[in-house]
């Protein structure tokens, strides 16, 4: 989430802008693909089943929102424990309200909210209320300490066995959610236009303090993250 100016209305800099509303509908067309982006994110293939137990893929059910073990059949909703979960608002206003709130500089009201979306002002007043929560930007200020930087791009991690031109041609050009976490601390998601090394060190400068540990896993973006920062564990994962 970005540091917020609560005084200037003027139009944010350039850098701020970080996906377009068009490029937002290209890369999220409809529920199924918000649905889709939710199974990467929390069920990507060789995930452990939680019946089974053996490493499978997961297949959608049509017509559900659910995907089924591709070896005991079991049902995993990839919205469960989100604020999406069992929500009688689609799954695309969600994320088009999460792109809202988390992709402008000033931030919108709920009153806003409730015009850019087209639910009525309760319904706004609560999902803006569990969208803040989710983006924690209540608390001000950069985090510091030991903070752990994980991206996750729509269509998961890189696979082992992809070159990285492969996973730059294929996934990098993405929106992804950058998640900083204090140890012990305050969480920071953001959602960032894609995960290659500018979009990631331009959000994790404007949010961590030069005097952090920062904590990533090897993907090569975060090769000269370092550069600035009190040191840089690359954690394999
Ligand atoms: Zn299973």
């Amino acid at each position: 989430m970005a540091v917020r100016n609560r005084d200037s209305v003027a139009p944010a800099p350039s850098s701020e802008s970080q996906m377009t509303y068009s490029r937002f509908l290209e890369l999220l067309p409809d529920n199924d693909a918000c649905l889709e982006y939710l199974k990467e994110r929390f069920f990507p293939d060789g995930t452990e089943c939680p019946k089974c137990g053996k490493a499978s893929k997961f297949h959608r059910i049509s017509g559900r929102s659910a995907y089924s073990c591709q070896f005991c059949g079991n049902h995993v909703y990839p919205t469960a424990g989100t604020i999406f979960h069992k929500s009688t608002v689609s799954l695309q206003l969600w994320f088009f309200a999460v792109y809202l709130m988390s992709s402008t500089r000033c931030g919108i009201s709920a009153k806003q909210l409730e015009r850019e979306i087209g639910v009525t002002y309760k319904t706004a007043h609560r999902m803006f209320k569990l969208i803040r929560t989710l983006l924690a930007d209540d608390d001000e200020g950069q985090l510091e300490g030991n903070v752990v930087v994980d991206e996750s791009a729509y269509g998961g991690k890189p696979r082992a066995n992809e070159s990285h031109s492969q996973i730059l041609k294929r996934k990098s050009y993405r929106p992804t959610i950058l998640a900083m976490v204090e140890r012990g601390g305050r969480v920071r998601p953001l959602v960032i236009p894609d995960r290659g090394s500018r979009s990631i060190h331009m959000a994790v400068k404007q949010h961590v303090l030069p005097s952090s540990m920062l904590f990533t896993d090897e993907w090569d973006a975060y090769k000269t993250l370092a550069r600035g920062y009190r040191g840089h564990r690359r954690i394999k994962h």
